[in-house]
């Protein structure tokens, strides 16, 4: 070893190897990993892999890989356990989670070593970020099993869930699913990665310390099958998974149709955008913690770099002198800024994709220095001379290599930061708080660093938008993901609506000559199906009420078009969008006769409450526009961690056969409210109301193409809006068979769907129909950090 005064000569760096022998001991008597069934480690009854050390290729163990009858253990184990644990008080849930907290930080050192020699990364990353997460995690939501009958009222945990968690974050990962799951009443079977089982069993050995009873947590170990095995177990009600968009896609289809609970948190292709304003070494200092942290194992790394030409090449060289610095080894080293790779396999997939990169004729810029001889060290790097259409722009490296682009105005920033598939996150620097601040509404992404970048607290939600993945993790968000009214599960299965009768093709006048066929509504404008048929409708005692179009996919594509170009009703203040909602009521309120006539003549059973109910939804609605707030939440200090309900877009409607104005105002009403346009399909059965709807619709200064209407079958246009790119989220009131259909056709743009699951409900009962749960639906949470003073 060097002595002081040499080191002083050089300024060289000497060893800072963290000691590993107790984390050494703990593997060593571990030989071979099996689960945590019921409160009990249990031998593998299947296969075994190797664990291996990626920064020095030793093996450190083997690790179960959990057989189908093992899950069904697991399962059986937690659902046994869960009515227990939910009927727990609060504050006795809460006092389990403040002792696993308290377990953590006791044994922090030892699980920070134990996580670097299992994954590869730093232990300065391991000490100073993941564990004091991982208790900070716990402690946060000891808190929310404390308050949750105050602060969520009215709510029930989902059951049982299954979690998978991947390698890049093990005990990390694992605290955001179990912590929240526990403290709302749930039990829980999580699977880790194969490549890094170790610190969740660690953290079983902290459950049995702290005394949690037997079948909350059960961990079983295994690869992809044991992972499917679990998602796809009958006895699961939700699913929480993180990893790569693949796998995400394929739970969704997996479980479209069983009413399990889903939330994803997916790939990302993160926006780093520096403004030429922006204070450029901080900037060069948040590309290393962007892209470099993790070895660029991030969900969230900030791995397109955006610059603004005109300091372009300053940035560029600053950040290669800063690249430069960097030092890649031993990650028990302190002194290292960047570890191994989680895994050979790793490696190479990202090397590929780099000569994949320079094929297409970007120019890759590593950092020098000679890598370990052994181990899954790869060199930090950034290219240049991309293009938006290169395959490094657009496919997640996973690996410390970061794209580069340039842009000459804000709003082609923008551009180039949305043109992803991807939506997780994005970094804006600029020391104009205008402009950062108007670039981060644009950014379509889950969560948003200013002048910042992968910072991280319990009580803020995390998760993305589009490809990336739906459902928040931390805060009153991720708790939301854990719960669900009591009441939900208890609704009887909706009868399949009227079949459609025979169609009248186009050609088919009335017999008086006048076509009474009633029209859909689309871009504010009555229009015909384009098809040209329509289908008579019946009610009470089988009366013939009218004609009613047919829509087809062709109407779908044209009113998605049209409410694309109403772009605008996102944008007005949440005062206007409150003034035409009152607006509206008071249209209804007064052809509130005409509304019951009508309802009366369809057959259905309160129309005089229908009606009333309608009009008093629209108030209440136009009520909550200006008043679903989004927070402040306390994080860090001298940070402004916002959370601000953002609408999706256009979103698919499909409405309820029964309550036809009702059930179908129910669902426009909250989506329009917090600021999204609508495609809505009316009641199969009774569609005529809906074409009464739209003269309402026309006199109450609703913008065109904010509410489009379509009647027709439901199930077949259901399919068209799910399949749709530009419909960014759908809610189905449809059938059993009709919801999983959606589901699965949603798994193209992972758009996030939501199905009554084909029950019925009592959509004339406020609690039912109405509420501020629909409102949460109508919006997607995007996560704004904002640090300030110096
Ligand atoms: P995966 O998505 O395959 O793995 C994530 C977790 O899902 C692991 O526990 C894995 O098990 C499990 N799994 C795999 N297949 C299934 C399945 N069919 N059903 C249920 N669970 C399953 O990610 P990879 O490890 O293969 O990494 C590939 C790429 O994914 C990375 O290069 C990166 O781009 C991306 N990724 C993104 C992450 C994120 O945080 N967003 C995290 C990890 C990866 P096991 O690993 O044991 O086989």
């Amino acid at each position: 070893m060097p002595a002081i005064k040499d080191i002083m000569q050089t300024m060289e760096y000497g060893p800072a190897p963290e000691a590993h022998a107790e984390a050494a001991a703990w593997i060593a008597d571990r030989p071979v990993l099996g689960h945590f069934i019921n409160g009990r480690f249990t031998a593998p009854e299947g296969p075994t892999t190797e664990v291996l050390n990626p920064a020095t290729d030793a093996v450190l163990c083997r690790v179960a890989l959990g057989t189908g009858a093992e899950v069904d253990t697991a399962m059986r184990a937690a659902r046994a356990a869960q009515p227990k644990w939910a009927a727990l008080p609060g504050h006795e849930r809460a006092r389990f989670l403040y002792a696993i907290a308290r377990h953590v930080q006791k044994r922090e050192r030892f699980l920070a070593v134990l996580e670097t020699i299992d994954n590869g990364k730093t232990i300065r990353e391991t000490r100073d970020i993941d564990i004091p997460l991982v208790a900070r995690h716990f402690y946060h939501h000891a808190g929310w099993a404390e308050v949750l009958e105050t602060e969520l009222p009215g709510l029930a945990p989902v059951g049982v869930c299954g979690q998978i968690i991947p390698w890049n974050f093990p005990l990390l990962m694992l605290a955001w699913k179990v912590a929240p799951a526990l403290a709302a009443g749930n039990t829980v079977v999580l699977k880790p990665a194969d490549l890094t089982p170790l610190t969740a069993y660690a953290f079983a050995g902290i459950c049995r310390e702290i005394g949690l009873p037997a079948g909350v947590v059960n961990i079983v170990n295994g690869d992809g099958a044991t992972g499917a095995a679990i998602a796809g177990h009958p006895g699961v009600d939700k699913v929480a998974f993180t990893g790569s968009t693949e796998v995400g896609r394929t739970i969704r289809r997996q479980i479209a149709g069983s009413g399990k609970k889903l939330s994803l948190e997916l790939g990302g292709k993160s926006p780093f955008i520096v403004f030429e304003d922006a204070d450029l070494d901080a900037a060069v200092e948040g590309v290393v913690d962007a892209i470099w942290f993790n070895q660029g194992e991030v969900c969230c790394a900030g791995s397109r770099i955006l610059v603004q030409e005109g300091v372009a090449p300053r940035f560029f060289a600053r950040l290669t002198a800063r690249m430069e610095t960097l030092r890649v080894g031993d990650p028990l080293d302190k002194t290292m800024d960047v570890g191994a790779l989680v895994s050979h396999r790793q490696r190479a997939r990202i090397e590929a994709l780099l000569a994949q990169g320079e094929a297409e004729g970007a120019v890759l810029h590593r950092a020098p220095g000679q890598l370990p001889a052994k181990g899954a060290f790869c060199a930090p790097g950034f290219f240049t001379g991309t293009a938006p259409a290169h395959a490094v722009n657009q496919t997640e490296i996973f690996g410390p290599v970061a794209t580069t682009l340039t842009f000459r105005t804000p709003d082609e920033a923008v551009t180039l930061a949305n043109d992803s598939r991807y939506g997780l996150a994005a970094s804006v620097w600029s020391e104009n708080i205008n402009r950062a601040i108007e670039v981060a509404a644009q950014v379509k992404a889950g969560v948003v660093w200013i002048n910042a970048t992968n910072i991280f607290d319990a009580g803020a939600p995390f998760g993305g938008y589009r490809e990336s993945g739906f459902g928040r993790e931390g805060g009153r968000a991720g708790m939301l993901e854990y719960l669900a009214p009591a009441w939900e599960k208890a609704g009887k299965p909706r009868p399949a609506p009227a079949p459609l009768p025979a169609v009248t093709p186009a050609d088919r006048a009335q017999p008086d000559g006048i076509d009474v066929t009633a029209k859909l509504y689309i871009g504010g404008k009555q229009a015909r199906a384009d098809g040209g048929q329509s289908y008579s409708v019946t009610g009470k005692g089988g009366a013939v009420l009218g004609q009613a179009a047919l829509a087809n996919r062709k109407d779908v594509r044209n009113a998605v078009e049209a409410a694309a170009k109403a772009g605008g009703w996102g944008g007005v203040t949440a005062h206007n969008r409150a003034q035409v909602l009152y607006f509206l009521a008071e249209n209804l309120a007064q052809r509130q006769a005409e509304f019951v006539a009508a309802l009366t003549a369809a057959g259905t059973p309160k129309p005089a409450a229908e009606v009333e109910a309608t009009i008093r939804r629209a108030f209440w609605y136009a009520a909550q526009a200006d008043k679903f707030d989004g927070a402040v939440t306390a994080t860090k200090t001298r940070h402004v961690t916002m959370t601000v309900n953002e609408a999706f877009g256009t979103m698919g409607l499909i409405a309820p056969d029964e309550a036809p104005l009702l059930g179908l105002m129910s669902l426009i009403l909250p989506a329009i409210a917090m600021g999204n346009r609508v495609v809505a399909v009316a009641s199969q059965s009774q569609p005529l109301i809906a074409a009464r709807l739209y003269q309402v619709l026309e006199t109450s200064d609703l913008p065109a193409g904010v509410v489009n209407l379509l009647t027709g079958e439901r199930d077949a246009l259901a399919r068209t809006l799910a399949d749709h790119d530009d419909v960014a989220a759908l809610w189905y009131c449809g059938s059993a068979e009709g919801a999983g259909m959606v589901e699965t056709a949603s798994a193209g743009n992972l758009k996030p769907v939501w199905t009554d699951q084909g029950r019925l409900r009592d959509w004339l009962d406020s609690a039912q129909g109405q509420g501020r749960d629909w409102l949460r639906r109508a919006c997607q949470v995007k996560t704004i950090w904002l640090p300030y003073g110096a």
